[in-house]
């Protein structure tokens, strides 16, 4: 038992969970989605069965796809802390990380502008993002965000793109990929479950990671799908620079890189100053969504 980590935070999101197998099953109220919500559910309740299972003491599970309002909570072991929605700090998203020592991300994707399933970072308006030449995967930007509570990322599962960019960012992360090229009929979601939590429980044993500090400045290139008046628009809105359809932000570091992508993908001038109330609105609708989702599954297993 000596050695290993005792409390994790868990961030999971949907598109490399094993239920996502197409855009709609990532989209907000899709008969496809609310499928998804359950075979999600799935996924995290086995990695946290397991970790409890194996003595830890502490999991702290934090919703991360597009509402926060994904999993449902009467499916996964009480004794974990399942938060809902965001907060605006101090961590973006997340709030207060609570005790955990080490994170694990669950059913992530690959970075926008590569070739993985249903890449994207953020949100998938972004067509291509660069920092200093190199792709960006979220996984940076998440456990950046974490690395000054001493949080060190030690397991990573997602498509098989996604879990090179995972090992290209953090040196010595484990990783367990989920390949769904052979399609959804082929794939065995109970066994993969179960292989997904015992190499979760394998990963507390990951000494070799330190938390995630890369060096700025950087320079970020952020090409927007919907082209140059979409880029136009938002470097107005922020006082940004554009070239065509890329936005070219200078920043000092990864943290101010996910502040400028932060307010780019989510937010306006006047959301931010009245940001308390906005993510309260957010959070309202996000649980809308869920009582949807429960409804739905009533629908899809009555008993
Ligand atoms: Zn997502």
């Amino acid at each position: 038992m000596s050695g290993r980590f005792r409390r994790i935070l868990i961030i999971a999101d949907i598109e490399g969970s094993s239920g996502c197998w197409s855009y709609r099953g990532s989209s907000f109220m899709t008969t496809e989605w609310a499928r998804t919500c359950l075979e999600m559910t799935r996924d995290v309740q086995a990695v946290v069965q397991a970790l409890f299972e194996c003595g830890i003491e502490y999991v702290r599970v934090k919703d991360f796809h597009r509402t926060g309002y994904n999993l449902l909570p009467e499916l996964i072991d009480a004794r974990a802390e399942l938060i809902h929605g965001y907060r605006a700090g101090p961590v973006p998203g997340l709030g207060d990380p609570g005790p955990a020592e080490a994170v694990m991300f669950l059913g992530m994707h690959a970075a926008s502008g590569t070739d993985g399933f249903l890449a994207h970072t953020l949100t998938s308006r972004i067509r291509q993002l660069e920092v200093n030449g190199n792709p960006l995967p979220e996984i940076q930007l998440f456990a950046a965000s974490l690395a000054s509570r001493g949080i060190k990322p030690i397991f990573f599962s997602g498509c098989p793109v996604a879990c090179a960019q995972a090992r290209t960012a953090i040196e010595h992360i484990s990783v367990f990929p989920i390949d769904k090229f052979a399609g959804q009929e082929r794939f065995d979601a109970i066994a993969w479950r179960t292989d997904l939590a015992q190499a979760a429980v394998t990963a507390l044993n990951n000494k070799r990671t330190i938390p995630f500090k890369p060096q700025g400045p950087m320079r970020v290139k952020v090409r927007m799908q919907t082209g140059s008046t979409a880029a136009r628009k938002i470097a107005r809105r922020w006082g940004l620079v554009h070239q065509g359809d890329q936005i070219v932000i200078e920043a000092n570091d990864i943290h101010d890189v996910y502040m400028h992508l932060i307010r780019i993908c989510y937010l306006t001038p006047f959301i931010e100053k009245t940001l308390p109330l906005g993510l309260r609105l957010y959070n309202l609708w996000g649980r809308l969504g869920l009582a949807w989702v429960r409804r739905q599954q009533k629908r899809i297993e009555p008993n």
